[in-house]
């Protein structure tokens, strides 16, 4: 393989070896200039791993609520209670929303002021009665920990209760990015810090629950910040080992504009690149759809992704905080965005299983 930029080579090197990447590794794979370079890299990793194979679930995404305590800046998707947009939904609401074709239950919401546990727990339990083959994929780290804040219920009480009620997976969202100078700017300090979240997943694997993780990008981050939010994740991986993907999310610029304009195609390729050769103990890296659109999503399939997500029917949280994508895809379009990248289209679950090649 040949680089534009020869500092590259060394990086190529360890990668054909399947030795590890370090800080610096990572801090040159996202400031070189080469991105097609840093783009074979990471297809060859994922070609490894995958072959040609890119996988897609049948998915619905539902929000309980988007009333929430906290204010964090990038959010444009809560409301306060009574304020105009604000939403909440009914278990039996919930239950409703889920179409016959659905494999996966994607949940995540505000931190509601007065919802006690008991109505998440109901959430779970109702919908598994109801669709006992639907996987339920619920909460985020920060909520889990919220239920903490809130109720004084400990996450690992959560989480077995959680479980026996039919949550199988949790979603990898309230990660933002690790770093305290960034939480403090952007008004997250009042949830889940670093530590916090890492640990809730570490529980979630130990109790046999897989799990996602995210990180939000393309704000007031600094390059070596996005190193470490990564480098970190990797640690907590060779820890407890249960996640599942990795998903960049590059920020929406929407109404709530902390930059001019959204971070370019190039630096979310760059970023996919990126993490799939940073987390070498990561199965799955995933080209999110929703904030990417449909062409980058597609580009980024030979940029070391190897998985867009799903149909995600009703999507609130980026929508409301700008995305400009559909709402939802159907599986045709989820086809030709894999097909259109010369890839082998993968219906999964949320596990992974494969259920149909195509
Ligand atoms: S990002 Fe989550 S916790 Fe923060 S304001 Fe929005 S809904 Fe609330």
């Amino acid at each position: 393989m040949r680089f534009s930029d020869r500092k590259l080579e060394p990086v190529w090197e360890k990668v054909q070896a399947g030795e590890r990447l370090t800080r610096e590794d990572g801090l040159q794979l996202l400031e070189t200039d080469d991105l097609l370079g840093v783009g074979r890299m990471a297809d060859h990793v994922k070609s490894r791993r995958e072959g040609d194979r890119v996988y897609f679930v049948i998915n619905r995404y539902i929000s309980p609520t988007n009333v929430c305590v906290l204010s964090c800046a990038f959010c444009g998707f809560a409301r306060k209670k009574g304020e105009d947009g604000a939403f909440e939904y009914t278990v039996e609401d919930i239950v409703g929303m889920v179409g016959a074709e659905v494999r996966e239950v994607h949940i995540v919401g505000g931190h509601h002021p007065d919802w006690p546990f008991e109505y998440y727990e109901r959430v779970i339990a109702a919908l598994h009665a109801a669709r006992p083959e639907v996987q339920i994929k619920a909460f985020t780290a920060a909520e889990i920990d919220y239920f903490w804040r809130r109720s004084r219920i400990e996450p690992k009480d959560a989480l077995t209760r959680l479980k026996a009620a039919g949550l199988q997976t949790m979603p990898g969202g309230g990660a933002e990015i690790f770093s305290a100078r960034v939480a403090k700017r952007l008004r997250y300090t009042g949830k889940a810090d670093a530590e916090r979240w890492c640990e809730i997943h570490g529980i979630a694997h130990a109790l046999g629950i897989k799990t996602n993780a995210t990180m939000l990008y393309g704000h007031v981050e600094t390059l070596a910040e996005r190193v470490d939010h990564l480098l970190r994740l990797r640690e907590q991986q060779d820890a407890s080992g249960g996640f599942l993907t990795f998903i960049p999310l590059p920020y929406q610029v929407g109404t709530t504009r902390l930059v001019e304009r959204p971070t370019p195609p190039t630096d979310n390729l760059r970023t996919i690149a990126t993490a799939r050769l940073l987390l070498d103990n990561f199965p799955h890296v995933e080209a999110y759809w929703v904030l990417l659109g449909e062409a980058t999503a597609s580009v980024a399939l030979h940029f070391g992704a190897d998985d867009v997500n799903g149909t995600l029917e009703d999507e609130r949280v980026q929508h409301m905080a700008g995305a400009e994508t559909p709402a939802g895809l159907a599986r045709e379009q989820l086809f030709r965005m894999i097909k259109d990248a010369g890839k082998i289209p993968v219906e999964r679950d949320a596990l992974y299983n494969v259920l149909q090649v195509w």
